[in-house]
């Protein structure tokens, strides 16, 4: 039997994801993506000498990216994951190897980063969060003693939620709303489902606190004040498995996924957008191109933002009756402005860590105008990544290669970025040399260079700029969520951020699980390829 063919329209960590188990389903796949290189929010930027990872820095759940290194022809792993034990020994200590797995370091070297974050307060104090719950609670002693037991308790509410959220639901592919009822009850009882911010706020009283253990789902475009607490289930993540580093740069670690899915017969093409996705009598036949070649498909699956697939991609006469209307009501999630700058080392420089998370003086506040008011705010805070303290092979010698990250309002603002992007990063970069976080950076800047949400609509096609696909809230969550399987076209599919369960690259890793799954069922993929062992079964032959 002829072998069926797959296109992956896009190839961000989500489309790549999906390509390579679509390939280990027996698939011909190809990935069309519209930029000159893959990663899409992971594109790698080069200028003077510079190597900038544009997006992801923060690298989570490494046995995720072993799974991917893993896979073969006809050796799917459709199945539940197994859970490795934490990655933190008796001592708090990062285990020796559990970075990489043997088989991703066929293919790009993943190291531990300690602490995870370094975190600025306003008034010039820092908190160094990482995971280890000894260190943590001498954090809070210095800094908030009243809140020593209110983490105690955050700490058991969060793990519960880790055990059923993560370790148990992570996987559940929400398509019926009765898949999403069963589950309910659960969330109900851990708490899941009111705001992360009011469950932090339960149980520490310290501003300082608050803000440490409820900013981690800004990472993920979310907004503390509205993600359901069911998202605390990343602090437990993160602490479980720790932070990690791809050397060279995330861009390394595309570089690696891609490197995989051609070892396994798949095609990458680039500078190939897709104008509209092919359909005759409700199915996908494939794809064309913007320069008219069609390529013909059985199956198609878009990791392009989920709004634009819809509104530009699937033609009118193709789209559910209601489509337009759920798409445009769905709440975008943020944007960002990202500032990429290259400068001379100095052996004097302030004690920065690899991830610096620059709290200003404002919290709920600053929140509020940046996701529901959304308008430009008089002062702001951000993640300044600073890689080559750990990997100075980024920057040209006695140079640092950093960025740094703002959340703003998504372009449903109406904020003239051509005006106010420049504005920003002067300001940005200003605070950064008063305050001391960075002194004379105006004289030792060898490149600066940013982008704002004009770059995610117009270059990777997000709809208003949206930073992260729709917003992680509670009614755009689980079955909530726009589906991986589409109800509009029959063998199309979605992945990515956009889809479920969410943004970020463990997510949209889990998201290509889902999807293959469907499709594997939808197109009756043989239950032995699915789970197959190939070893196993030569064995026997
Ligand atoms: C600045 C920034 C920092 C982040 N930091 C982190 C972090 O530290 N940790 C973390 O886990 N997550 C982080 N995230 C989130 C994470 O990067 C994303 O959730 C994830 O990479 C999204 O992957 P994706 O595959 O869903 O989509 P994308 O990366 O957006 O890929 C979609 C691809 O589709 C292509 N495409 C679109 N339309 C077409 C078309 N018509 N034809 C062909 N191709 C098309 C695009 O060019 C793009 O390459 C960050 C995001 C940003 C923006």
């Amino acid at each position: 039997m002829s072998r069926r063919k797959a296109v992956v329209i896009g190839a961000g960590i989500g489309g790549i994801s999906c390509a390579i188990r679509l390939q280990s389903l027996g698939f011909d796949t190809e990935i069309v993506e519209a930029l000159d290189a893959p990663g899409g929010r992971a594109y790698v930027r080069k200028v003077d000498g510079f190597v900038f990872d544009m997006g992801p820095t923060v690298l989570t759940v490494p046995h995720f990216i072993e799974e991917l290194f893993s896979l073969q022809q006809d050796h799917a792993m459709l199945g539940e994951p197994d859970f490795p034990a934490g990655t933190l020994d008796e001592n708090c200590r990062i285990r020796e190897g559990v970075s990489g797995g043997p088989n991703t370091s066929k293919y790009v070297e993943i190291v531990p980063i300690l602490p995870f974050y370094r975190i600025y307060f306003d008034d010039g104090t820092f908190f160094d969060y990482d995971g280890d719950p000894v260190s943590t609670r001498e954090q809070i002693k210095r800094l908030a003693p009243e809140d020593l037991a209110g983490y105690e308790a955050f700490h058991d509410q969060a793990r519960a939620i880790f055990h059923r959220g993560f370790l148990k639901l992570g996987y559940t592919y929400f398509g019926s709303l009765g898949s999403m009822l069963r589950v309910v009850p659960d969330l109900l009882k851990l708490g899941a489902v009111q705001s992360l911010f009011g469950m932090v706020s339960k149980y520490f009283k310290s501003d300082k606190m608050r803000q440490v253990f409820s900013f981690e789902p800004l990472l993920v475009g979310g907004n503390p004040m509205k993600v359901p607490a069911i998202y605390a289930m990343i602090h437990f993540v993160e602490k479980t498995w720790g932070i990690h580093y791809a050397k060279g740069g995330t861009g390394a670690l595309v570089a690696g996924l891609v490197k995989k899915f051609e070892d396994m017969g798949g095609q990458l093409r680039v500078n190939a957008p897709v104008k509209r996705i092919l359909v005759e009598n409700r199915t996908t036949k494939g794809v064309e191109l913007e320069d008219g070649e069609e390529i013909a498909a059985d199956v198609v699956v878009s990791n392009a933002d989920y709004a634009t697939t819809y509104l530009k991609l699937v033609d009118k006469a193709h789209r559910r009756i209601n489509r337009d209307a759920l798409v445009k009501f769905r709440k975008q999630s943020m944007s960002l402005m990202v500032i990429y700058f290259g400068y001379e080392r100095r052996d004097n420089d302030p004690d920065l860590r690899h991830h610096n998370i620059i709290l200003g003086p404002r919290y709920e506040a600053l929140l509020d105008e940046i996701f529901e008011k959304k308008v430009m705010s008089p002062d702001f805070s951000q993640y300044l990544h600073i890689p080559t303290l750990t990997d100075p092979t980024l920057a040209p010698p006695g140079h640092h290669a950093a960025y740094t990250l703002i959340p703003v309002p998504n372009n449903a603002s109406g904020i003239d970025w051509d005006i106010e992007g420049p504005k920003l990063s002067a300001r940005v970069l200003s605070f950064l040399e008063e305050q001391g976080y960075i002194p004379d950076l105006t004289a030792r800047l060898k490149h600066m260079s940013f982008i704002t949400p004009d770059y995610f609509s117009e270059t990777l096609g997000s709809y208003l700029g949206n930073g992260f696909g729709v917003e992680p809230v509670l009614t755009q969550t689980a079955f909530f969520r726009p589906h991986n399987k589409s109800e509009d076209v029959h063998n199309l599919y979605l992945v990515g951020q956009g889809t479920q369960p969410g943004g970020g690259t463990p997510s949209v890793m889990m998201s290509a699980k889902m999807t293959a799954r469907e499709i594997a069922r939808d197109l009756g993929v043989e239950a032995s390829v699915i789970n197959g062992v190939p070893e196993q079964r030569e064995a026997a032959a």
